[in-house]
């Protein structure tokens, strides 16, 4: 049986990493997402039209990904991924693509996996940026958190208020797509590394990220230990 891989948010780095993971042949598909298609996704969520809005985007990519690869196994699961359904999600899965709009979503993906032992690649854009993420092995060492040690305190730019390119949506998903197929064939390579592309200069960098020490996730002592729900109120951002 082909790897389960579980797909968080149906959005602008969603949609591109769905296509290709669909279409690779290596694994089947578990989406979860909890918002409709809007005019203002469809220049970067590249696998809906004008006749799907309105439309829940877990249907609306379900169907797109079924008519493209044919074959391929999809569960479409309604619904955030949340505190309370997090652990039941990963159930039987063998990599995570986070690709969600919003910074409690990530930090919930990156606490859940970590907690888990399930292998995570983060992918955001925002305005001119993409970034790839993949957590150290079995989801931490490093982790989330040792990038970004908490939810931010304030409002954080969101794609609606702060823009993103379409473009810059499809080299995340891609990105995303691209280590998780990766990981799945056995190259560990990029664990624990961030790439980030800048659309205005054209510029691409990968870096290692360091451990931190203290990491409430991942740390010697760390703080994490389950899934609370007052830890995941926070603000939106990316994708
Ligand atoms: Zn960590």
């Amino acid at each position: 049986m082909l790897p389960m891989v579980l797909l968080i948010g149906a959005g602008g780095v969603g949609t591109p990493a769905a296509l290709a993971l669909a279409l690779s042949g290596r694994c089947r598909l578990r989406l979860v997402d909890d918002d409709e298609v809007e005019l203002s996704n469809l220049h970067r969520q590249i696998l809906y039209t004008e006749a799907d809005l309105g439309r829940s985007k877990l249907e609306a990519l379900k169907g797109a990904l079924e008519a493209r690869a044919v074959g391929v196994e999809i569960e479409a699961i309604p619904g955030r991924f949340l505190p309370e359904t997090a652990l039941e999600l990963l159930a039987g899965v063998s990599l995570v693509v986070d690709g969600a709009d919003n910074f409690a979503t990530r930090f919930l993906a990156s606490d859940a996996c970590g907690l888990a032992g399930v292998p995570v690649v983060h992918g955001a854009a925002l305005q001119w940026r993409a970034t790839c993420f993949v957590a150290g092995s079995e989801g931490k060492r490093p982790c989330y958190r040792c990038l970004f040690e908490d939810l931010p305190a304030g409002p954080a730019p969101d794609c609606g208020t702060a823009g993103v390119l379409g473009p810059v949506c499809g080299v995340s998903g891609g990105l995303a797509a691209e280590a998780a197929l990766r990981w799945l064939g056995g190259d560990r390579s990029q664990a624990g590394t961030m790439a980030s592309f800048d659309g205005s200069t054209g510029r691409f960098r990968r870096i290692e990220v360091r451990p931190r020490r203290g990491c409430l996730l991942c740390g010697e002592e760390p703080g994490i230990r389950g899934l609370e729900r007052a830890r995941y109120t926070g603000a939106a951002c990316g994708a």
